[in-house]
């Protein structure tokens, strides 16, 4: 999962269909964009933008989100790893047998009227998505949920599992996952660099950083500028989902 792209990365938090603030934290993070077509037409020099996965669900334009990535990644202009929401997507989208619950309603329904066509180019994205990235000659770690130093260059149906959902240690009163705070005991040598997990700021924790700032959620949509180490943030327009 190495790859040879220049080691100096703009990475970019959980979106869940944000892409007004998306297009406001590209530009904010020096990207040019064809306004009209919703696509990057210029990245800064040398920079490559990653996505920590959760593209799509509870937000506005899901569709649209999808299609700026889609592009950029095609293009070689980003990189993305794949998130709980995106797989749950792609899943539902191959006819299997998803609860349709956690916002994957407002996609369905924002995808109502697209083509079968669309349909096809979003299940192949999401299904050559890696669950995790090494980058940065192994400095740097992008995940969705999480990963353990241990697993760090290895491959399994575990592996991914807790990439894209961590590991729950039960459920509280609500029903929501108490999730183990892998982070808390994280000592490798690489940056890992994830998301998932709703927090209020974004701040390094054991060589680990979490961007999921709940844009969807009313917060802020956040990048990472590494490896300036730099932290950037836009705040949501608008709560777009109540928690
Ligand atoms: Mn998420």
């Amino acid at each position: 999962m190495s790859n040879t792209a220049p080691a100096q990365f703009d990475i970019i938090g959980d979106v869940h269909g944000c892409l007004d603030e998306l297009i406001a934290l590209l530009k904010k993070l020096g990207y040019s964009l064809d306004e009209e077509k919703a696509v990057i037409s210029k990245v800064p020099h040398n920079r490559t933008l990653v996505f920590v996965g959760d593209l799509v669900d509870r937000g506005p334009d899901s569709p649209g989100v999808l299609r700026l990535v889609m592009d950029a990644v095609l293009h070689g202009k980003a990189l993305s790893v794949c998130g709980n929401h995106d797989d749950k997507l792609k899943r539902k989208l191959q006819g299997k047998d998803v609860q349709i619950t956690h916002g994957l309603d407002t996609t369905l329904e924002q995808l109502r009227d697209a083509s079968p066509q669309f349909r096809g180019q979003i299940i192949s994205f999401i299904d050559q998505l890696p669950y995790y990235l090494v980058l940065d000659q192994g400095r740097l770690v992008i995940c969705h949920a999480g990963i353990q130093k241990k697993y760090i260059g290895q491959q399994s149906p575990k592996i991914k599992a807790f990439c894209l959902y961590g590991r729950s240690l039960g459920t509280d009163e609500k029903g929501y996952p108490i999730r183990y705070d892998w982070a808390q005991d994280y000592d490798g040598q690489a940056l890992v660099v994830y998301g998932h997990t709703v927090i209020k700021d974004s701040g390094f924790i054991n060589n680990t950083i979490n961007l999921d700032t709940g844009c969807v959620f009313g917060g802020q949509l956040t990048a990472l500028r590494y490896p300036e180490r730099e932290i950037v943030s836009v705040p949501a327009n608008q709560l777009y989902y109540p928690n």
